[in-house]
């Protein structure tokens, strides 16, 4: 017996491929290629740095309040973190604690497999539709645990509240967390549900419609009781997750409410004609609610499409997984990025 056995065994959560150069285009890890909202630099400007000498607002207080005010709850229904991965670990850590295993789609976001390793939640995934559509009737079976993102990603599909409310009807002694990372995009968000179902989470980022990923605030919507339990695993762990600096900003996006909405409408409009074009060219992906395509192609290998983009200095992802190892997951980036890519892909089909 060595220490090496006692050393965690696990396969680590792969992020979209950082290069360590400039000029390039980055289609591959679903960022908004547009800026945060100007209030937002404002505010980093303002910030009083002398302040650091304390440490921030153990719970956020001054961001959860604003991210409350905008969603219609009271600020104990909602939680912040650093982004909505520390969120969907804490809520893991904080819900899952069944004999029973947690369900979600085979096909998602590759992180929760991660999180159920890491924190030894027995968990069963459970196939999606050939067409990569998630059915309800699968989730109708003794469980520790639910996760659901609508929009799923890397599919692009976003489901109906009455998809989200049959799974809710179906599962009233679990928790069932909607992973609403895209929802901005073209998703209907499941907040409006919490007032009638006290097993639901709904959590949300910053990272993606508010354009600041580097920054890592996420946040998680539910119950005062469900809300509770979420700081007392945050409080066991790290008191003071969010930095003063994340705090102030991010109450400044969401002030914003006009660039945001703008900002959407842009990704929005040049993910319609994107994908209108890559079906022209031979692409087959269902339609987008989130910032992002998933896209096969009739003739080319998506890995070689890929290898191939690269050459162009044109990033996109590539999964080399079951049933999805022939997709593309392409981000929506600004218009030329988006003509660039369009360009280099009627290049390689020819
Ligand atoms: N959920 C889904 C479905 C995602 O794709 C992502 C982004 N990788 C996240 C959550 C986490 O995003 P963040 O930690 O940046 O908030």
């Amino acid at each position: 017996m060595s220490w090496r056995d006692n050393l965690i065994k696990i396969e680590p959560y792969v992020a979209g491929e950082q290069p360590n150069k400039t000029d390039f285009i980055k289609l591959n890890a679903n960022e908004n290629p547009y800026p945060p909202a100007p209030g937002v630099l404002k505010a980093i400007e303002r910030f009083n740095a002398e302040g650091l000498k304390k440490y921030p607002d153990a719970d956020a207080k001054p961001l959860a309040a604003a991210i409350a005010k905008r969603v219609g709850l009271e600020r104990e229904n909602v939680f912040v973190g650093n982004g909505s991965d520390d969120v969907l670990a804490l809520c893991f850590r904080a819900f899952f604690n069944s004999d029973k295993p947690v369900i979600y789609p085979d096909i998602t976001y590759s992180f929760y497999p991660v999180w159920c390793e890491m924190l030894r939640i027995p968990f069963e995934t459970i196939p999606v539709d050939g067409d990569f559509s998630i059915n309800a009737e699968d989730y109708k079976r003794p469980n520790g645990g639910v996760v659901i993102a609508n929009p799923n990603a890397p599919t692009s599909i976003a489901r109906g509240l009455d998809f989200i409310r049959e799974i809710l009807d179906a599962n009233k002694d679990s928790v069932v967390i909607v992973d609403e990372a895209y929802v901005d995009f073209g998703g209907e968000s499941a907040v409006p549900l919490l007032s009638e179902y006290e097993n639901l989470v709904v959590t949300q980022t910053f990272s993606k419609s508010r354009s600041m990923a580097g920054m890592r605030i996420g946040c998680a919507f539910g119950n005062k009781e469900i809300i509770s339990a979420l700081y007392a695993a945050k409080d066991s762990y790290n008191s003071y997750p969010m930095d003063s600096i994340a705090i102030e900003a991010g109450v400044a996006s969401v002030e914003d409410e006009e660039y945001f909405l703008a900002t959407l409408k842009k990704v929005i409009a040049t993910r319609d004609r994107l994908t209108a074009e890559l079906r022209e060219m031979g692409f087959s992906l269902p339609d987008s609610s989130t910032n992002f395509v998933f896209a096969e192609h009739e003739k080319y290998r998506a890995k070689d499409i890929c290898e191939f983009l690269k050459t162009k200095d044109i990033y996109v992802r590539y999964f080399s997984k079951p049933r999805i190892d022939n997709r593309l997951r392409i981000t929506i980036g600004t218009d030329e990025e988006i003509d660039a890519l369009i360009a280099a892909l009627k290049e390689y089909i020819g």
